[in-house]
């Protein structure tokens, strides 16, 4: 165990961690949908991307299940890291830095950077960004966003791809289900 995960050991029982975490992150996200057509509530999306790291990637760690359900958080609402510190400790905040994109960057340079880390991340945050391209594969698949185009779908998954490519070893079971749900959205798409 690093320092930083000592000096941020939570001293809440991991189930009011979760709960706290659920309930930060359905706030934050509380007037956002997702891009599908039939425009679900954001915070599925969360939920489901750790659902995806306990029930496919074996994941057991509620810290890094807490930072998955708050993945989007910095990314998407006013959240800044010192809140998510405040509340959820370094670890877990230390996590949800690693897979945020820095929003003052052009998208194509945010897309560029997340290949370039994508080897570079710590194990925790390299089963994380690998169970939310799970999700969001799957949703390119069977709820893609409004107006994309096949040929958008199709450099998503490319980007996507390539992106994972810089993970491998992480999580093997992830690994697999990325590859299955990549295989199946080609398919759709030939
Ligand atoms: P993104 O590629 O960032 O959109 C995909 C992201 O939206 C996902 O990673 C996911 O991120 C989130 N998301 C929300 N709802 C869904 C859903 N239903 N299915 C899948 N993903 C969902 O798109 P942007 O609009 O931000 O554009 C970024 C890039 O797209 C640009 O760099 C540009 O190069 C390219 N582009 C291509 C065009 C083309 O026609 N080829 C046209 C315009 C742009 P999260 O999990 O973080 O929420
Ligand atoms: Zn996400």
């Amino acid at each position: 165990m690093n320092g930083a995960s000592l000096a941020s050991a939570p001293t809440k029982p991991n189930v009011m961690l979760l709960l706290q975490a659920l309930d930060y992150a359905a706030q934050q996200h509380r007037d956002q949908r997702r891009k599908g057509a039939e425009g679900a509530p954001y915070i599925n999306h969360p939920v489901r991307v750790a659902t995806v790291l306990a029930e496919i990637g074996g994941i057991q760690d509620v810290e890094l299940l807490c930072a998955a359900i708050l993945h989007d958080t910095v990314e998407d609402t006013d959240t800044t890291p010192a809140e998510l510190v405040k509340r959820f400790g370094e670890r877990v905040a230390g996590i949800v830095s690693e897979v945020s994109d820095d929003k003052s960057l052009s998208k194509a340079e945010r897309k560029r950077l997340q290949i370039a880390h994508a080897p570079h991340l710590s194990a925790e945050a390299k089963a994380l960004k690998l169970a939310d391209k799970v999700c969001n594969v799957t949703d390119i698949h069977a709820s893609p966003p409004d107006g994309w185009s096949r040929e958008r779908r199709i450099e998503y998954l490319d980007w996507a791809s390539a992106v994972i490519e810089g993970l491998r070893g992480a999580n093997p079971a992830l690994e697999d289900r990325f590859d299955a749900v990549v295989r199946d959205a080609r398919n759709a798409l030939a």
